[in-house]
């Protein structure tokens, strides 16, 4: 292309009152030199026609041009006041589409908080594509994230709320594992929030700051009951069912089949699981559900337990487990009731400690674990599907520090409606071209 502008470059480029000048790829990146069209400009003191002082050259990075880096080569323009009486003397142009000293276009700032946000690329490899440092792109994420995150609407609607924790920094040496609670649209199935630590008062803050339309539109809440949160919600959230979820109640139903193995195994053999022990070996196994075990996983579990488990206090938990399965696998709240009989009777009669204990517990929140059958929606499934992501988020922030990063991240990969262009299919579609 030559040194003319040309308006079909220009309207390659698309941004909006620039034109390019010249084209040309220099170390294997396009370099455009660009200007704004505006000619007839005011002062902004005395309102006065500007006259034009010169030009400086700027370089910014814009997003690529058929897989090409850009840098935009902008002539930015230096006016003047010709008013005597005005103090003001020249200033330099600005446009909303370059920020003042950037060093990306403000599109490819929004394209690099999409990219980490909706798409959960790593900030690092964002920085590479785009040649500009992590610091530039992570505030790029907070400068266009924020607003998406803050926007009022975003926690509209919600009718049943999940509150979960997940680990946030593992425990090293010199300090312990810490956690967040995230709190769930279960309906709509996006996180609504995290917030630092699981305890009660830190859920109570969250839901303190709502307004009282908001939590009287909460019906159900389900939550994981071996926490403090249940009475954080008894004042703000009274009017709505409480219920541990099927996620919830299989989580301790395993911790406890767990903890009988790994006392079996040391009993018999004297120190915790290895490799070869038949306990350890199946202890995958013994947290699948029953139905959806292989036949040759059936044999191997039967031949492990025959194996590791003389006393029969393996067997006896994971047939505890089932048993508590079935009272959210049944179809009504009756078959529940008669499904929590049969485990009851099974947990007291066998007399395995954990399971006892775990019979203990799930008295102690009869009423909602029943609940399960009596609110609809209130499915299992937001909750993992967004532990899933919580997990894919911390495994690309490899380990946050950074409490506020992380929660934006999080609630902008999971928490927000993303505005996308929806690419229409190339055969279905007539191309117009013009010249
Ligand atoms: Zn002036």
């Amino acid at each position: 292309m030559g040194q003319h502008s040309s308006a079909s470059a220009s309207r390659l480029l698309g941004l909006d009152g620039f034109e390019v000048l010249a084209a040309e790829v220099a170390g294997g990146e396009w370099r455009l030199a660009v200007q704004t069209t505006a000619e007839l400009v005011g002062c902004p003191g005395c309102g006065v026609r500007a006259q034009a002082h010169g030009r400086r050259t700027v370089q910014v990075r814009d997003l690529p041009i058929g897989g090409r880096p850009v840098v935009l080569c902008w002539r930015k323009r230096i006016w003047r006041c010709r008013e005597p009486a005005c103090g003001v003397r020249t200033w330099t142009e600005q446009v909303a589409a370059i920020r003042p000293r950037a060093v990306l276009t403000e599109r490819a700032r929004a394209e690099a908080c999409r990219r980490v946000g909706k798409d959960a690329h790593a900030v690092a490899a964002v920085a590479r594509d785009l040649g500009v440092g992590w610091a530039t792109i992570m505030r790029a994420v907070g400068d266009h994230g924020r607003p998406l995150v803050d926007a009022p609407t975003r926690l509209e609607d919600v009718t049943a709320l999940g509150l979960d924790e997940t680990s946030f920094l593992k425990a090293t040496r010199v300090a312990p594992t810490r956690y967040v609670t995230g709190l769930v649209d279960l309906e709509g199935g996006r996180l609504l929030d995290v917030v630092a630590d699981r305890t009660r008062a830190a859920v109570h803050r969250w839901l303190d700051a709502r307004s009282r339309e908001w939590l009287a539109h909460i019906g159900t809440v389900a939550l994981d009951p071996w926490r403090g949160y249940a009475s954080a919600l008894v004042v703000p959230l009274g009017h709505a069912t409480v219920v541990v979820d099927h996620f919830h109640a299989i989580k301790l139903a395993n911790a406890a089949v767990d903890q009988v193995r790994r006392r079996t195994q040391q009993a018999a053999l004297g120190h915790r699981g290895r490799k070869r022990d038949p306990l350890y070996r199946i202890r995958k196994l013994l947290l699948t559900a029953a139905e959806q075990l292989t036949s040759r996983g059936r044999v191997r579990l039967r031949a492990g337990l025959a194996a590791g488990d003389p006393g029969g206090e393996v067997a006896a938990a994971w047939q505890g487990k089932e048993l508590l399965r079935a009272v959210y696998a049944a179809d009504d709240l009756v078959d529940a009731r008669a499904a929590l009989g049969r485990f009851y009777r099974w947990a007291d009669g066998v007399g395995v400690p954990e399971l006892s204990r775990l019979a203990r517990t799930v008295r102690a929140w009869e009423a909602e674990v029943l609940a399960f059958h009596t609110t609809d929606g209130c499915s299992n499934g937001p909750t993992e599907a967004m532990n899933l992501l919580i997990k894919k988020i911390k495994r690309v922030g490899h380990g946050f520090r950074n409490f506020t990063n992380y929660r934006l991240r999080l609630l902008l990969h999971c928490g927000v409606r993303w505005q996308t262009h929806q690419t229409a299919k190339l055969r279905s579609c007539s191309p117009r071209l013009v010249a």
